[in-house]
């Protein structure tokens, strides 16, 4: 048998595109290309099993065996030899085919006169599509040229099942007679909530306009021009990483940057071109292959290197193609997948549209997390190599509650998704028409609802779900989702507009809390240690205190003469409150040496975030008018657990005996002063949660804007004097987490517990 030699490889490409750009349906294609392949590979037989829905593979096309198997012919993914191609991902070449132990005999076939075997399997987006095989009665080892040959025919393979004409995408999700188990994958859960979408990939994947090239001169000319380009821009970022911050971002780029020149990837990409590949097809394949060889590697680091070349395979397809970002037309119900995005980018699709988001990084306190549960969309964090399993227009239901992920799911689920969600929408009809009911226990106290925002789109659910204000107004998202810092005059009108919206009802303004997982894109400080614990909040407030006299004069302008309700977050020493509050009485009389009316009514509160103000409860009262826990903080420096660290994110429960004595507590102390409480963390927007801390004393809470009507609802089926009586008996128990027993109290006390 005479070598494939690589202008070989070429002239078999060349037939390959005909049959591909030639009429008659995808079958046909198919049909003609395996008699091409087995004549290019002086193979006996060549077969094409398609992965169909179910994880079973179909004989679609063969020259050589029994043409009535075709389409009779069905093995599960692992079953027999094609079974370990498709399960392995990986080529299987074997002298005496029936010699393997996982040799499985088909009689339909009529395979048995054939020796020697060879099995590609045919990868296309990081998942497995077929398997492309070729078979010889003569036993012989087939050679490295000729696995790399038929590794490229399975390309062509590739884009023929993706094109959707041989089956389906549709088709591809229903089993033919057998039950089909749909992709579920989990994560954690970011957002609640349930949704049915079409996916969309925010790094969309760069079509490929032409796969093959007669000539690979100008291909390889075109892919250096496209590394260099590459290159340079990965170097400009790095430089400017460098003059700007010095710090982690730098040390990432720098990985990056090391990826990107990766000698291994580009010989393998230049000798795909060879083989006769366009430049593109040639990123595509050779991406292929490293995904579906590194995506069963569970070694962490080599995982980020497959995320680095990811990244770096898409950018070279975008140098290619020219193109730069955008996006073709969206669905109506956008499941929108991404690896990790900031909150501007989340904002670039249509709201409206957006159903869901699934990241395959972003924890429960990144921003795109906090801008999604402004939305109110769930999402889910933390899927493991969701990217690589997931296609551009795949049907989704995401769970966010159960912190799931079906992907193409079966009728079955689709129909009990549908369902679900029709009940969702029913109950949240049902809490909007309670908007104007009060929320009062059973015995008859009042517990302050107030809703967390930090975007105007927040707003209209301060009306529409009846909150009796914004207990916590995160002045830092405005901040995080522009390209630079706003200006006075900027600020002022933001919050005036805030203030107008609000109608009357108190806004709490919190001052900016950047740092920690809250980063500016235009201000980056030096990478702390330990950012959580580093340079943030009010730390940097009161370093940069022009900044915070900027945000005070504007506020100050913004209530123009009505009332101001300011707190400053993180506070960890009384002194700290003093010095903030201080700079706030610089910028009271700057207005009124300019005339202007001061607010009418001011309270000034401090966030109550840091452990070791507990201690300090003595000299901190007098001087503040309100405290806010802040227990996302609070909770994470209580037990020492990251709260961006999905490790540790479910190690600790808040409602641990632990913070919960600390908060009554703090409860007893403010009740005692007179100074009023309230909690704006998001354990106030779940309902078991929020009961616990009514059961504690607190009379005011602040939540994210949807969870409003759930938690109306368990306070008005609640009574307060019960579950008060009930939170005394637990006290001092050493549990991990006092979660179970009050579900078994909300369960015999016909308290409402909706934690969707
Ligand atoms: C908190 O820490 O609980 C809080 C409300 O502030 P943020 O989540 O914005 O840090
Ligand atoms: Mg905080």
């Amino acid at each position: 048998m005479p070598q494939p030699a690589l202008s070989a490889h070429r002239r078999a490409l060349r037939r390959l595109a005909a049959v591909m750009a030639g009429g008659g349906s995808a079958q046909q294609r198919l049909d003609r290309l395996v008699k091409v392949i087995a004549g290019e590979m002086v193979a006996e037989v060549c077969s094409i099993y398609v992965l169909r829905a179910g994880e079973v593979l179909e004989l679609f096309a063969t020259e050589g065996l029994n043409r009535s198997a075709v389409h009779r012919t069905r093995l599960r993914v692992d079953e027999g030899l094609v079974g370990s191609v498709a399960a392995s991902a990986r080529p299987l070449n074997l002298p005496d085919a029936q010699a393997h132990p996982k040799f499985s005999y088909r009689p339909e076939t009529g395979e048995e006169i054939y020796r020697s075997l060879l099995g590609v399997p045919v990868v296309r987006g990081g998942r497995v599509r077929g398997v492309l095989v070729v078979q010889n009665r003569a036993s012989r080892q087939y050679d490295d040229e000729e696995v790399e040959a038929l590794e490229v025919f399975a390309v062509v393979i590739a884009e023929l099942i993706a094109g959707g004409d041989l089956i389906s995408p549709i088709e591809r999700t229903t089993a033919q007679g057998g039950a089909m188990l749909p992709m579920r994958l989990t994560g954690i859960r970011i957002h609640g909530g349930l949704a049915a979408g079409e996916a969309v990939l925010h790094t969309p994947p760069v079509g490929i306009p032409r796969m093959f090239a007669d000539d690979p001169g100008p291909e390889h000319d075109r892919l250096a021009a496209a590394v260099a380009a590459m290159h340079s821009q990965l170097d400009d970022m790095l430089e400017l990483s460098e003059l700007k911050d010095g710090g982690e971002h730098r040390d990432v780029l720098h990985a990056f940057r090391q990826a990107a020149g990766d000698r291994g990837w580009l010989r393998r990409i230049r000798e795909a071109i060879d083989s006769g590949l366009t430049a593109e097809a040639a990123v595509q394949k050779v991406q292929d292959d490293t995904r579906a060889r590194m995506g069963r590697i569970a070694d962490p680091y080599l995982a980020e290197r497959l995320h680095d070349l990811e990244d770096i395979a898409w950018r070279l397809l975008r140098h290619l193609s020219g193109r730069t970002a955008a996006r073709a037309d969206l669905p109506e119900n956008v499941a929108l997948f991404a690896r990790n995005m900031g909150p501007a980018e989340l904002l670039d699709y249509e709201p409206r549209r957006l159903r869901a988001l699934v990241l395959e990084e972003g924890s429960p306190t990144t921003h795109v997390a906090i801008v999604a549960r402004a939305l109110d969309v769930p999402v889910v964090g933390m899927v493991e190599g969701v990217l690589s399993r997931i296609d551009p227009s795949d049907p989704v239901i995401v769970d966010g509650d159960n912190a799931q992920v079906f992907i193409r799911p079966g009728d079955d689920v689709q129909q009990t998704a549908a369902d679900n969600i029709r009940l969702r929408e029913r109950r949240r009809r049902a809490y909007a028409a309670m908007r104007d009911e009060p929320a009062v226990t059973r015995d008859g106290v009042r517990i302050s609802l107030h809703v967390n925002a930090g975007l105007l789109m927040d707003l209209p659910s301060l009306q529409d779900g009846g909150a009796d204000g914004i207990g916590l107004y995160r002045t830092e998202i405005p901040f995080m989702v522009g390209s630079e810092f706003p200006g006075v005059d900027a600020q002022t009108e933001l919050y005036r507009t805030v203030l107008d919206r609000a109608g009357g009802k108190p806004v709490m303004f919190r001052t900016l809390d950047v740092g920690g997982d809250k980063q500016l894109p235009y201000f980056r400080a030096a990478a702390d240690q330990n950012p959580a614990m580093g340079w943030r909040s009010i730390r940097v407030a009161l370093d940069r205190p022009g900044m915070l006299r900027a945000q005070l004069r504007a506020l100050i302008r913004a209530a123009d003469g009505g009332a101001l309700n300011v707190m400053f977050p993180m506070i960890a020493e009384v002194a700290e409150f003093a010095a903030a509050r201080r700079i706030l009485d610089i910028e009271l009389g700057r207005r009124a040496a300019n005339g202007g009316a001061p607010p009418g009514a001011l309270r000034v509160g401090a966030m109550l975030e840091v452990p070791g103000l507990m201690w300090q409860l003595d000299s901190l009262l007098p001087l503040v008018d309100f405290l806010s826990v802040g227990s996302n903080d609070l909770f994470q420096f209580l037990f020492a657990a990251d709260r961006g660290n999905p490790r540790v994110a479910d190690r600790y429960d808040v409602l641990s005996p632990g913070l919960l004595s600390l908060l009554r507590a703090l409860v007893e102390r403010c009740r005692a002063a007179k100074v009023p409480l309230s909690l704006c963390g998001e354990m106030a927007g779940r309902p078991i949660e929020a009961m616990a801390l009514i059961g504690i004393g607190f009379r005011s809470i602040s939540m994210p804007p949807a969870r409003l009507g759930p938690v109306k609802a368990m306070a008005r089926s609640l009574s307060a004097a019960g579950i008060q009586g009930y939170m005394e008996t637990l006290r001092g128990l050493p549990d991990h987490s006092l979660r179970e027993r009050l579900r078994g109290y909300s369960r015999d006390h016909g308290v409402v517990i909706d934690d969707g």
